[in-house]
């Protein structure tokens, strides 16, 4: 008898995340913003939440700190159509504060498969938020640059790219870090 199991898809995570009423985050969004980019990425980048702009146009890293992070991953030589772009939280915030422990854990079923469904080579976090989401860590400056491997993924770690709009030496460390990436990335 053919089994009738259920087929996930990136489509269906990104059709679930725009109507999902799992955490609080929903009334106050305009948009969910589940994520693009390639769908067999290598890398696959995860932020913290959309912002402002994210939140208008329901996309992700389409704001200030996405201009930084475009930047910064040309000067790697990533092309932004060759990687998968996510947050931990796919809703805004109010006000931009940081997302609180219950809605990361409402919403990391979405990031879970998303990661399952592109299988990258690569899992790059930006920034202390994402970091303690999918790995529990602290802190991401004294880790940052390094790999971490869990549950048979493996993860970059840097900086966020929000942090590096106003810190010149936040931004070399982005960049010098995308450069590393990308070398990582080439060895692979
Ligand atoms: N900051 C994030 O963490 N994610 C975005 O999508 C935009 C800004
Ligand atoms: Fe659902 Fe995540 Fe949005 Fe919360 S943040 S409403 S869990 S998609």
């Amino acid at each position: 008898m053919a089994s009738e199991l259920p087929v996930d898809s990136l489509e269906k995570v990104s059709f679930e995340v725009r109507g999902c009423p799992l955490c609080k985050l929903f009334k106050t969004r305009k948009n969910a913003v589940p994520g693009e980019g390639n769908h067999s990425a290598k890398i696959l980048f995860v932020g913290e939440a959309p912002g402002k702009k994210e939140d208008e146009e329901g996309k992700p890293f389409v704001g200030q700190a996405g201009r930084i992070l475009d930047e910064a991953l040309s000067k790697a030589g990533i092309k932004r159509s060759e990687v998968y772009i996510t947050n931990v939280v796919k809703c805004r915030p109010p006000n931009n504060r940081r997302p609180e422990e219950d809605e990361l854990s409402a919403c990391r079923q979405y990031l879970e498969r998303q990661i399952f469904l592109i299988l990258p080579k690569i899992i790059c976090i930006l920034g202390g938020t994402a970091y303690f989401s999918l790995l529990g860590g602290q802190s991401i400056m004294a880790n940052r640059g390094k790999i971490v491997e869990k549950d048979g993924k493996k993860f970059f770690l840097t900086v966020h790219p929000a942090a590096a709009i106003y810190n010149k030496s936040i931004l070399s460390t982005l960049e010098n870090d995308l450069l590393s990436l990308a070398s990582k990335i080439r060895d692979t």
